[in-house]
């Protein structure tokens, strides 16, 4: 244990605390890794130290600790995130905070929970069901993932339209300022008092407070769910009767419609052929029959074919298996390293007017091309405004290069999603990767989120770097 750290050991226990070469490699990145488009070094750094705090007294000590030493606190949950918000520097100290995982309260009567905000939330979703609800948010991330991770980033999962992002969901919650202090705010799910202070710790990973515990709203476990796909003749058609069904007020659960370009494949993916769509509907008997008779109606229109049901089933069951390839398979190195040593693949995630989604795809394809860029998969997810693009490009003979050349490309697909009034992600966040774009996205709005950070972490304690802040 180094000497400048032996107080905060006394403090914590020598067990809550790693210093130097006992610091797990895994805490140099969090999924932002090697194989993603970037201008910034792949490899990451050790941080000074890793602390696992157990109760929101020790978050309160760490972060005056690194206040006093002139350090950082970088927020740990899952360290599933994509874009290098849990991401280290040199200076830092990690606060991973899956020590702090107690269930505090289920109120099945209200449908609210309490919980720690390192619970893993599958851990959380078993706990729930067996009192008859669910949590709700459900990424595909979710065996791995933390309530606080999905606080910080505002995630979305699988049922986003009908059950709201990580952030609609939250009633209220504790969180540690960079001082220290402990605020508190009251779970309700309704206020007009002023200023919501919740809204200013969702979504801004970690970089406004450090969130120890949430409480928040989740569902009974639906009557019925029911799950089909289908192969639909050309995506502009498959989208059109999305858009229908949405203003016909249906409510998916399960919203998943995407168009894959045939070509060389990635080892888990298949290419080419239609449009598949997997949609589903969550509630009573009653309210899925009827969502499914309107719902095939329009589907209808766009010359739908339906699969067997096992192809749902099996979407469905194997929905969050590839959160797997982010588990180490030697020290610092995940399956997905190894997986995609010779490629560089990246994603964007924007939210765009339905009405501008047909130029985008137009336009981001052309982008590609001129890049020298693959597209591999273009669809929408649980709702036709939320818009993804994944791409490829081997590694060939200069990583660095094919790694600048596919950041170059996303950051020009990205602003012409800005320019098409859209948002440049709707699911990851910022992080480092996209902070570089902040300014196209905020514009001076920008110098009124860096007055905010600066009236609350005016040293720049938390996270710093992350979100452009
Ligand atoms: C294969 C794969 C699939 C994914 N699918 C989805 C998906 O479907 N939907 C989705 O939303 N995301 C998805 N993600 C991204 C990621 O899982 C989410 O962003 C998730 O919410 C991160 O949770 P985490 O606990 O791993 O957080 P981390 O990665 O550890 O942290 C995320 C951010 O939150 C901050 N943070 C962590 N804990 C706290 C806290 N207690 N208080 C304040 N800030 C905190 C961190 O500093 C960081 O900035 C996916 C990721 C992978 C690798």
């Amino acid at each position: 244990m180094g000497a400048r750290f032996s107080e905060l050991a006394e403090r914590l226990g020598a067990d809550q605390i790693a210093t130097d070469s006992a610091i797990p490699p895994r805490y140099r990145l969090d999924a932002f890794r090697a194989h993603r488009g970037s201008r910034l070094p792949e490899g990451g750094v050790d941080p000074a130290a890793v602390v696992w705090p157990r109760s929101t007294e020790d978050v309160s000590i760490v972060v005056r600790f690194a206040a006093a030493a002139g350090l950082s606190i970088v927020p740990w949950g899952g360290g599933t995130g994509l874009m290098g918000g849990a991401r280290p520097s040199a200076d830092s100290i990690v606060l991973d905070m899956r020590r702090m995982r107690r269930v505090l309260s289920i109120d099945r009567a209200s449908n609210r929970a309490t919980a720690e905000a390192g619970i893993v939330l599958e851990a959380l979703d078993r706990r729930l069901r067996k009192r008859g609800l669910t949590l709700g948010h459900d990424p595909w991330s979710r065996p791995r993932a933390t309530l606080g991770g999905a606080i910080g980033t505002n995630g979305i999962g699988y049922a986003g339209y009908l059950r709201g992002t990580m952030g609609d969901q939250i009633l209220g919650f504790e969180v540690v300022l960079a001082d220290g202090t402990v605020v508190r705010t009251r779970p309700a799910v309704r206020s007009t008092t002023g200023l919501d202070l919740k809204r200013l710790f969702i979504g801004t990973e970690g970089t406004l407070g450090i969130v120890t515990s949430a409480t928040l709203r989740v569902f009974p476990i639906p009557e019925r769910e029911e799950i089909h796909a289908f192969a639909i003749r050309d995506f502009p058609r498959g989208l059109a009767s999305l858009v229908r069904i949405y203003d016909d007020g249906l409510t998916p659960a399960v919203m998943d419609f995407e168009e894959t370009f045939p070509g060389p494949s990635l080892p888990w993916r298949s290419e080419g052929g239609p449009p598949i769509l997997y949609l589903g509907f969550a509630g009573s008997r009653e309210v899925v029959a009827a969502s499914w008779r309107v719902a095939r109606r329009r589907l209808r229109a766009a010359a739908a074919q339906s699969f067997p049901d096992r192809e749902a089933r099996e979407y469905w069951r194997t929905r969050h298996d590839i959160i797997y390839a982010h588990d180490e398979v030697a020290p610092g190195v995940t399956r997905a390293d190894v997986r995609l040593k010779e490629f560089i693949f990246d994603y964007v995630h924007v939210a765009l007017p339905t009405s501008k989604i047909l130029a985008y795809r137009r336009s981001g394809l052309a982008i590609l091309r001129r890049h020298g860029v693959r597209p591999i998969g273009f669809g929408v997810w649980t709702q036709p405004e939320l818009v993804s693009l994944e791409v490829l490009r081997s590694v060939g003979q200069d990583r660095t290069a094919a790694r600048a050349a596919v950041a170059t490309a996303v950051d020009e697909i990205i602003r012409r999603a800005l320019a098409l009034g859209g948002t440049m992600e709707y699911v990851h966040g910022v992080g480092v990767k996209l902070a570089h774009l902040m300014t196209d996205e905020l514009g001076t709005g920008l110098e009124v989120a860096r007055r905010v950070k600066a009236a609350l972490d005016s040293a720049g304690t938390l996270n710093p770097g992350k979100l452009g802040l």
